[in-house]
């Protein structure tokens, strides 16, 4: 018995996030985070036009494209300043990665996916996060938020003028 209960309890586990969080277009200057915490563990995934980033939408070619696409690469590597978790809670990184998602034959449009995970020791201070997505991608305009948190589930919307979200 004991290893299809371990099975059941992965599938539930991992099929969650996709029930929870539903697809969405792909729209020039709209970002998108799902971000989940758990305990002390956050996990936030965003979802960014490759437009946004980077200027254009294809492999990297040129050198200006390549340092383009270093430049931006940079930038999301720097977890703690796109997504700043409440003080108090005392979050470091875990995890950081980032990789464009594999388009499908003929499409002209690219998202690229940022993933960060952090670990809080004072979960309970962790009330909510600023972005500074903003400011390192000027072009994106707004940021569909979709958190689900021991406070609740919820969604806003995040715009420069107004950076800051609460569980
Ligand atoms: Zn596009």
């Amino acid at each position: 018995m004991r290893p299809l209960l371990s099975s059941l309890a992965l599938a539930a586990c991992c099929l969650q996030s996709p029930a929870l969080f539903a697809q969405h277009a792909h729209e020039h200057g709209v970002a998108h985070l799902q971000i989940a915490v758990e305990r002390g563990t956050v996990e936030a995934s965003f979802d960014l036009p490759g437009d946004d980033l980077l200027g254009f939408e294809q492999a990297p070619a040129t050198d200006a494209q390549k340092a383009a696409a270093a430049a931006a690469g940079e930038r999301l590597k720097d977890a703690a300043a796109i997504l700043s978790l409440s003080p108090a809670a005392q979050c470091t990184v875990a995890e950081a990665s980032f990789e464009a998602e594999t388009p499908e034959a003929g499409a002209e449009h690219v998202d690229f996916v940022a993933h960060y995970r952090f670990t809080c020791a004072t979960p309970a201070a962790l009330t909510g996060f600023t972005t500074g997505l903003f400011k390192a991608f000027p072009s994106i305009g707004e940021l569909a938020v979709q958190s689900q948190a021991p406070q609740g589930v919820r969604e806003q919307k995040l715009a420069a003028g107004n950076p800051e979200y609460r569980f």
